[in-house]
């Protein structure tokens, strides 16, 4: 973290250190996508936290596995799962993996994501699919499987008086439109009410159903928008707070969230975008 920001002569931000917490213990925590950006730094937290973790990837099953041996390294146990999110047999074949590897599973975040951009009238039904695929289908699929595992076992007291979370990381572009970015913002406003549908559904049976939403944060899937001086500067425009988030900020966020501190929180969508959605260009008046 520090070689880009005295690269890029900023300021550091200072994102404190997790202790190791029991908040999460004994329970056992998927997320999908987590060998990268949000993903990976969501399952480090969430097992810094005291969950089990099973670790999603699609590609770069070393990154994967050096998510999990992290886990290890905070004391919980941690396995790695190669499914396409899409895919609706990888999907049940991974749930069925995690639940027959640690007996049941109480978290989901659902975090897998892309992006395929084109102009409105250049992009082509492939990129259409693909996003919507990934960012929509992805989350319902698992999420589905979530529910039915929640469902079938019900709360643990010893654990957590919730039967299960579900949050989604979702993006400030489930509210904010994105020219030139049709089929992700459509994707995300898809979650969005995903996400608020789903939780009124299964809320009386103590699921809680949230989102998380970044705005820009510092990761491969929006490296144009941060690594040069130029496009730094041009992000800051849309940040009231002036400064890029990290991904270590969302998994302290997502580790509280998947928390009984957060028991009354359901159907909800926190936002972490240092400001993105208070309407940027009336910072100067309007
Ligand atoms: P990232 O580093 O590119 O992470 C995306 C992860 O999703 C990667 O591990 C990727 O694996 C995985 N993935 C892609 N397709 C998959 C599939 N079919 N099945 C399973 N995993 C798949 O980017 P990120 O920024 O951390 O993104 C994580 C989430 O945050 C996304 O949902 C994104 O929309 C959301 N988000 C990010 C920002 C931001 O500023 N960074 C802002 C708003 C929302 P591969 O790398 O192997 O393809």
């Amino acid at each position: 973290m520090s070689d880009y920001y005295s690269h890029m002569n900023l300021p550091k931000p200072v994102v404190p250190a997790l202790p190791q917490l029991e908040l999460l213990k004994g329970q056992t925590a998927l997320v999908t996508g987590a060998n990268s950006g949000i993903g990976r730094a969501v399952a480090l937290a969430l097992g810094k936290a005291g969950a089990n973790v099973v670790v999603n990837y699609i590609s770069r099953s070393e990154d994967a596995e050096s998510v999990a041996a992290e886990v290890r390294d905070s004391g919980r146990r941690a396995m790695t799962f190669r499914a396409d999110v899409s895919d609706e047999e990888q999907v049940e074949a991974m749930f069925a993996a995690a639940i027959g590897e640690f007996g049941t599973l109480d978290i989901l975040v659902s975090n897998a994501g892309i992006e395929k951009n084109a102009p409105f009238h250049e992009m082509t039904a492939a990129q259409w699919d693909a996003v919507m695929n990934v960012n929509l289908r992805g989350a319902f699929l698992c999420a589905r499987q979530a529910v039915r595992e929640f469902l079938r076992r019900g709360v643990r007291r010893d654990v957590s008086v919730a039967a299960g979370k579900i949050i989604f990381i979702s993006s400030v572009h489930e509210v904010i439109p994105w020219a030139g970015h049709v089929n992700y913002a459509a994707s995300k406003g898809g979650l969005m009410l995903l996400m608020k549908s789903l939780a009124q559904e299964v809320a009386e049976k103590r699921i809680r159903v949230n989102a998380i939403a970044p705005g820009a944060i510092r990761t491969p899937i929006n490296t144009a928008a941060w690594e040069t001086p130029e496009a730094y500067a041009d992000l800051m425009k849309l940040v009231p707070y002036k400064r890029i988030g990290e991904v270590d900020e969302i998994g302290r966020a997502a580790a509280w969230l998947a928390s009984d501190f957060t028991d009354y929180i359901v159907g909800s969508t926190i936002y972490m975008d240092g400001g993105m959605t208070l309407y940027p260009g009336f910072e100067t008046g309007g």
